[in-house]
């Protein structure tokens, strides 16, 4: 699974909810993961899902730009350039198939409570860690 996936990924779920503020967002996960509601994706709002859910989903692999073949690069990112969020491994309902932690370990979960897909207001070092055109053209 991929946990930073958008809604009309194949396998979409819920698996926490983004509170805190747009400054400083924490994701708090839900103890299991929970299906996207139809009425959610039909909401005309200017909020998009991706504001205020973390959702996993299929890692689409070669068809996304930060996967190199055998590594998410995104997720060795984040864990270079985004400080500790906890010193606890903090409890995930998807870290059995997380594609984040069976590459990165712990490293990757201390980190990932602070990772919102959308936010418009980002810290440069999310900023900078997300931006897939550090590849250039492959
Ligand atoms: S990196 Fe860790 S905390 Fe984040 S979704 Fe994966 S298993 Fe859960």
């Amino acid at each position: 699974m991929y946990p930073s996936a958008d809604t009309d990924m194949s396998g979409s779920v819920i698996f926490g909810i983004v509170v805190g503020t747009p400054e400083t967002p924490h994701v708090v996960h839900l103890d299991r993961v929970k299906p996207i509601p139809p009425e959610l994706l039909a909401l005309d709002a200017p909020v998009k899902p991706t504001e205020i859910f973390r959702i996993a989903a299929t890692c689409i692999e070669t068809g996304c730009r930060h996967f190199d073949g055998t590594n998410c690069r995104l997720t060795t990112r984040i864990v270079a350039g985004l400080p500790l969020v906890t010193d606890r491994l903090p409890t995930c309902a998807i870290r059995a198939t997380c594609r984040w932690w069976h590459q990165e370990g712990a490293a990757a979960c201390l980190r990932c409570q602070q990772v919102v897909r959308d936010n418009y207001i980002a810290s440069d070092e999310l900023i900078n860690a997300i931006n897939p055109a550090i590849y250039g053209a492959e």
